[in-house]
This record gives structure tokens, C-alpha cells and sequence, in this order.
């Protein structure tokens, strides 16, 4: 494949995938955006701590062969104001893993969100957001250490497959005759009108990717999450296709909340995995108040975003949470905040949600020891409270240092560790 504007680096073999896995040699070529707003900030400061842990973990053994990739406006500027371009797309494909800043997404008409639309043209179906807490972080919650949940949020269905009729519109007009004289519906005059599309496809692959990552990684739980006491159809039939992917595939791995309470007493047995399911509203209270209770949720789109940002806003906020895009084998890692532009090229932002975003790919890549050593390392400049803006303010006694700073910090503890 060639390309236009991306140079794959000379050097560095693409990641394979080899009977149904990823193979990833020990020096990949990985693709980087830099995104939009504070995107070039973070990446600068988080490539090179990423670069830091694998160089000392592996000794020369290992390393990244970055490949720039371009999305947004940077993209826009090479592009002839092509903001998305096919060929960034067909580099994601080709080099299987990548991470990305946040893109902007202008307010108003004619403009989808880059990262929508991301998401749907390479059908990266799960978002998937670890969240836990880091020693010393500032945190509202009292034992905010219970908090360490993977969340599992559908992609491609929901309220975000976008489909929408204006009021007054000719469509909307038409679907609403439909609705109220062949479905019998009853709505007020020139309501908006949206479908929410869930279908067992849909919920079936997410909850599947849920269940083996609960298995991959010792996970004791996984909670279908919906609001199925209100939309039968849809948010209870996610729940009722999530336990059929749970007995039909995994029956030797898993235990259902059902047949633990009907077979087993309520003693959960040694080495399986609990699927259970709780209402969309009462876990927004259960994560607040028992949030030990809860590993991996797997969730529909509407209530993961929602549950996303309220979660990590327990340990620390959207700058700190980190994501990824997945399909089955290509995943793009991502900041989960967007492009704060108002501090733009000022040094002054939170790295840490692209940085663990990283950390994330790290253990995707199956290099755990690179991905140890900034786990490690985090905790010890927090002890420091050398920290940027955003901790300080909710920290007494910090240092406040700028991004770049703090990557440098992270970097000495990495190094000395
Ligand atoms: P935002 O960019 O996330 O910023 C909102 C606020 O969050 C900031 O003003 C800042 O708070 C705080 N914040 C965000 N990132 C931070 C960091 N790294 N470190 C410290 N604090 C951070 O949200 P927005 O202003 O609503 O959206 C701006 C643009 O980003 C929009 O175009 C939106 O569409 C886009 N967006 C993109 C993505 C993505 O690419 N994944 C996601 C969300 C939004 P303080 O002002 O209190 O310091």
C-alpha cells in the first residue's frame, strides 16, 4: 500500500494476526494522531514517556517504530481541508493498533464527529475504559481505592447510530403519520423523533468481548447494564441477548446471578465468573457507594457514556481516564477528554488519560512490564504532589508543573526504578 502523506517508517514490522490473535513483533510500527487543541501537548509528553518505559524495561530488546497518522486539522491543513482522510483510515487497518488525541468536533450543522464517525467506518464496535485508582490522587469519594472497573461500552447502535428526523421536517412528518395511524404510537404534535437500533448482533459481540476479557484478566464479575424495566425491546433485550452470548458461549466460565442464588446458595464456586445485571439509574448509586461490587460492565451506548465520566470522575476525572476503540483485532487508544482549546499549546494540561491510554495499548501489545513500570511510577510523583493544574487545585501543598514537566518527572522515577 502506498500512501499520499504517511510515511511508514523504514524500519519496524506491521503487527500480524495469526490464527485469529495479534502477533506483535518486538519492534512494531504503531500509528500516532496528535490530534486537535491540547492533543499535540499530551502526545509529545506521553511518547516520550511511553518510549522511557519500554527502553528500560526491555533494554534495547524492544521498541516502537511511531508512524505519524492525521486526523482533524492538522489533517485538514495537508489534506485540502479533508479532516478525515481515507487514507488515515486504511493506515489504521494496516498497522492494527494505534492511538489518538481528542478531534474536534465543531458545534452546528454538516460537521459528524470525527470520532463517530471513526468509530462506525472501521466498525470499532467496543469502547473499552478501565478505571481505577492511583494512590494519592485527589478523589470525592471516601475509599476511592474500591474503585477498579472495565467498562465495555457498544459503539455502533444506540441513540449514536444517529438516526434522527428533525420536527417539521418532511421525513419526520411521514415517520410520525406512520407511527401514530399504523403503530398506534401516541406523541405530541411536532415532537423530534430518534430510533435507537439494538440488535442482537450488536449486543451480542460487545457482551462477548466483555465475558473474555473478564477471562483473560482474572476478573471475578461482569455486569450487563440497562434500563430494561422501561424499553423491553431494546435495553431488555440487550440484557437477555448479554446472558445468552454468557450460557451459550462461556457456560463453562461463568455462573449467572440466577443459578448462583439457585444452585450454589449464594457461594459463588472457585474460579468462575459472575454475569449479573443491574438497572441503568441504581448503578450510577451502587458505583458510588459499593463500588468493590463491580469489575467489568458491559453496557449499551447511551448509558456507558454516561457511566464512563461519572466513574472516573471518582479517581480524578476525565484528564486522567484512558480509553480504547476496539473491533475484534484493531484497536485505537484515545484520551476520553476532548481538546480543551482554550489551553492550546500553553504546556499546561493533564497528559495522564492519553498516558494510560498508552498504558492500556502497552498491555494489549502484551508488554506488561513496560506498562508496570508507568503504573509505578505514577504513584510515586503523586506522592511528590509535583502534579499539573487541574490536581493542584484539589491538592494541598502541590507543585504545579506544566505538561511537560510532569512527563519529565515520570521519566526520572521510570529510570530510577
Ligand atoms: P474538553 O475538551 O474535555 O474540556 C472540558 C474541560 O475539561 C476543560 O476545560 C478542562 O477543565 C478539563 N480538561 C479536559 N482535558 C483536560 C486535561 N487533559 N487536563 C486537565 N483538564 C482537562 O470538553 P469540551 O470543552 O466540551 O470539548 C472541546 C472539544 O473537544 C469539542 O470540539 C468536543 O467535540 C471535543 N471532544 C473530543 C473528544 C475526543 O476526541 N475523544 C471527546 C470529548 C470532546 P477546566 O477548564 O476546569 O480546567
Amino acid at each position: 500500500m502506498t500512501y499520499q502523506h504517511i510515511q511508514i517508517p523504514a524500519s519496524g514490522e506491521k503487527i500480524k494476526i495469526v490464527n485469529g490473535k495479534i502477533s506483535v513483533p518486538d519492534e512494531p510500527i504503531l500509528g500516532y494522531v496528535e490530534g486537535d487543541g491540547i492533543g499535540p501537548d499530551i502526545t509529545s509528553a506521553s511518547l516520550r514517556v511511553w518510549d522511557a518505559a519500554i527502553a528500560k524495561a526491555y533494554n534495547g530488546a524492544r521498541k516502537v517504530h511511531w508512524c505519524e497518522l492525521y486526523m482533524g486539522e492538522k489533517a485538514a491543513g495537508i489534506y485540502e481541508g479533508d479532516y478525515f482522510p481515507s487514507e488515515t483510515l486504511k493506515a489504521i487497518e494496516d498497522l492494527t493498533v494505534s492511538i489518538k488525541g481528542p478531534l474536534t468536533t465543531p458545534i452546528g450543522g454538516g460537521f459528524r464527529s470525527l470520532n463517530v464517525s471513526l468509530r462506525q467506518e472501521m466498525d470499532l464496535y467496543a469502547c473499552v475504559r478501565p478505571v481505577r485508582y492511583y494512590q494519592d490522587v485527589p478523589s470525592p469519594l471516601q475509599k476511592p481505592e474500591e474503585v477498579d472497573v472495565v467498562i465495555f461500552r457498544e459503539n455502533t447502535e444506540d441513540v449514536y447510530a444517529g438516526i434522527e428526523y428533525q420536527s417539521g421536517t418532511e421525513e419526520n412528518k411521514k415517520l410520525a403519520k406512520f407511527l401514530r395511524e399504523e403503530m398506534g404510537a401516541e406523541f405530541f404534535e411536532d415532537a423530534g423523533l430518534g430510533v435507537k437500533p439494538i440488535s442482537p448482533f450488536g449486543s451480542k459481540r460487545l457482551v462477548r468481548k466483555a465475558i473474555q476479557y473478564a477471562i483473560d484478566h482474572g476478573r471475578p464479575s461482569v455486569t450487563l447494564v440497562h434500563k430494561g424495566n422501561i424499553m423491553k425491546f431494546t435495553e431488555g433485550a440487550f440484557r437477555n441477548w448479554g446472558y445468552e452470548v454468557a450460557k451459550e458461549e462461556f457456560r463453562d466460565y461463568i455462573v449467572t446471578e440466577e443459578e448462583l442464588w439457585d444452585e450454589y446458595d449464594g457461594v459463588m464456586p472457585e474460579g468462575k465468573i459472575l454475569v449479573k445485571d443491574r438497572i441503568a439509574d441504581i448503578i450510577f448509586q451502587l458505583l458510588q457507594l459499593r463500588p468493590a461490587e463491580f469489575d467489568v460492565l458491559a453496557t449499551m451506548n447511551l448509558n456507558g457514556d454516561y457511566i464512563s465520566d461519572a466513574v472516573a470522575a471518582e479517581v480524578g476525572g476525565v484528564g486522567i481516564a484512558p480509553g480504547a476503540n476496539m473491533a475484534d483485532h484493531i484497536a485505537v487508544f484515545e484520551a476520553t477528554h476532548g481538546t480543551a482549546p482554550k489551553y492550546a499549546n500553553l504546556n499546561k494540561v493533564n497528559p495522564s488519560s492519553l498516558l494510560f491510554s498508552g498504558v492500556m495499548m502497552l498491555e494489549y501489545l502484551g508488554w506488561q512490564e513496560a506498562a508496570n513500570l508507568i503504573n509505578d511510577a505514577f504513584p510515586e510523583v503523586m506522592k511528590d504532589k509535583t502534579v499539573t493544574y487541574d490536581f493542584a487545585r484539589q491538592m494541598e501543598g502541590a507543585t504545579t508543573v506544566s505538561t511537560s514537566e510532569f512527563a519529565d518527572a515520570l521519566i526520572a522515577k521510570i529510570n530510577q526504578s
